[in-house]
């Protein structure tokens, strides 16, 4: 078990430093786009000579070169060198697309940095030769950080970005298991029939974006996405939360691509609040001690979470039926909440099997025209599907 895990901590900084900032991040563009232009040219030549740099290479190239920068130091430069590499080497591409510093299209600000040329000064924090004042100073107080940046959003913000390290806190939890259905109109539901309602961080704001931006009020218009964004991030953090406290295991469904068509809503909402939510349950898990397991949906949807029999919605033209009867028990069914406990009982039959407990089992039968034993750890019935 580790005893410490990693968590990137975001402080907003406070708006007298935008213009020293500003200017600091147009000398990061130079350095990134000299690290473009240099690894181009490297890997374009037609003689012997061509190579593919690496951050070091890079860092070779401009060492010395923060003499020529008024406000960043060596160390920005060579954290752009090596990230610039890793980057590059990501994307498989021979340059990346250059940084741009005026008009328009600019890109939005960042400047790297490394652990020890952020120092703490009070409540403030000193950086290249400036005093910064952020907000919510006393987050800062006992954690140690490692290489951060700062970085500036679509509003024009900036935040300071740190990674910090923080010790495992191991509490028990008081329930055993859950599982989690993610899905359209509620983007999850648990096996204990609780909800995260989809469109409520946008509720309301849609009219007023839109009216933002009829109106050419660009900047009003990224400040109300903002905070949708912010409002969702919020809600996804609260249930994420109450579900690694109450349970000990997670069993989160992977997403089929059936449930991303026909919908109203763009998929790369839907998409970053799955993506999202798993990732939160990861590191808060992780954090806590639990254990989180994405599991196959295969089947939960169609399969009845009382008797197993296989006869509830399926395929495109069932997407809209939220409620079904089971016509071999009888069961009246949520189609998530009957999804979720169905993942449920697929991630612990898979750990059962792993642990050698067999008690929990054949839930969810792949073949529909055989007789299929149903036992819950607390009893059995029989069905014949
Ligand atoms: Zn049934």
């Amino acid at each position: 078990m580790k005893s410490s895990f990693t968590r990137t901590l975001r402080f907003k900084v406070r708006s007298e430093s935008y213009g020293w900032l500003g200017a600091a991040a147009v000398e990061v563009n130079q350095v990134f786009n000299f690290c473009n232009e240099a690894a181009l040219l490297a890997a374009t030549r037609t003689d012997l000579k061509r190579k593919w740099f690496t951050g070091f290479d890079l860092c070779n190239l401009t060492s010395g070169s923060s003499q020529y920068f008024e406000r960043i130091g060596a160390d920005t430069i060579q954290r752009i060198c090596v990230e610039y590499a890793q980057k590059r080497s990501a994307a498989k591409r021979r340059r990346l697309r250059w940084r741009i510093s005026r008009g328009a299209r600019r890109s939005l600000g960042w400047i790297p940095f490394k652990a020890a040329s952020l120092k703490r000064k009070g409540r403030a924090l000193r950086f290249c030769g400036k005093t910064f004042r952020i907000f919510e100073a006393e987050r800062l107080n006992d954690v140690k950080w490692g290489q951060g940046c700062f970085a500036q959003d679509a509003v024009g913000d900036w935040w300071l970005c740190l990674p910090v390290e923080l010790p495992v806190e191991q509490r028990a939890a008081s329930e055993e298991s859950v599982g989690i259905d993610l899905g359209l109109k509620d983007i999850a539901v648990t096996s204990d029939g609780e909800r995260l309602e989809a469109g409520r961080f946008y509720r309301g704001m849609e009219a007023r974006i839109a009216q933002a931006q009829r109106r050419g009020h660009r900047r009003q218009a990224k400040r109300l996405h903002r905070k949708a964004a912010r409002r969702r991030a919020d809600a996804l953090h609260q249930f994420s939360r109450r579900l690694v406290n109450q349970y000990e295991t997670i069993f989160v469904g992977d997403v089929s691509s059936q449930k991303l068509v026909r919908t109203r809503m763009a998929k790369s909402v839907l998409d970053s609040g799955w993506c999202m939510l798993k990732r939160m349950l990861q590191y808060k898990g992780e954090h806590a001690g639990r254990s989180v397991e994405v599991v196959s949906e295969r089947n939960t949807t169609r399969a009845c979470s009382v008797c197993g029999a296989l006869l509830g919605p399926t395929g495109m033209d069932m997407l809209a039926v939220r409620h079904w009867e089971c016509s071999e028990c009888g069961a009246g069914h949520d189609r998530d909440h009957n999804a979720a406990r169905n993942i449920r009982y697929v991630g612990l039959r898979t750990q059962a099997s792993v642990c050698g407990n067999e008690l929990w089992h054949d839930m969810i039968p792949v073949e529909q025209d055989r007789p299929v034993l149903v036992r819950h750890g607390w009893g059995a019935c029989y069905a014949t599907a």
